[in-house]
């Protein structure tokens, strides 16, 4: 995973660039006016279930929502499939091989990211052992759920209880 650094010295003419104010501003440079784009952190996580209709939660190892329970997720790297972005995270974060399709959502950041495209994913293969950023991974009946720690987790939640209904 890519550590942020923002840009302080232009890429361009090596003078100091003036980052500006707000979520949204553009560091420009104090010399040559050269425009520091900065590119968005995209999430991608998966909705696994298992033949009961479990749902795969892992229990977060690293801030924000530490210990806590959510999807298992991590960060597209540059040029990297954002489905097969999200497989290898499962794969990292359980040991559970999944293969993704359908996005079910795309939510506002929450943890890390500038915004977060969940997938719905079959299970594949692989052995369930948490690993990498997760403390622990587990699939749990959805009226039997863990401390919930990110909004887009409990939507997914709320959707799959809404289908069970159906
Ligand atoms: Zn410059």
């Amino acid at each position: 995973m890519a550590v942020e650094q923002d840009v302080r010295h232009c890429t361009r003419c090596g003078a100091p660039v003036a980052a500006g104010e707000g979520p949204r501003a553009v560091p420009t440079c104090t010399a040559c006016g050269h425009r520091h784009f900065r590119d968005p952190k995209v999430g991608v996580g998966a909705v696994v279930r298992d033949a009961e209709g479990r749902l795969l939660l892992v229990r977060r190892g690293v801030p924000p929502a530490r210990g806590l329970w959510a999807l298992p997720a991590g960060y597209v790297d540059a040029g990297e499939d954002p489905r097969e972005a999200a497989a290898r995270e499962v794969l990292e974060e359980t040991g559970l091989v999944v293969r993704c399709g359908a996005v079910v959502d795309v939510y506002p950041g929450g943890g890390g990211a500038s915004f977060f495209l969940a997938f719905e994913a079959a299970l594949v293969g692989g052995v369930l052992a948490a690993a990498d950023d997760a403390l622990d991974a587990a699939f749990f009946p959805l009226d039997a759920l863990p401390e919930i720690g990110f909004a887009s987790t409990q939507d997914v939640v709320a959707r799959l209880r809404a289908d069970g209904r159906a």
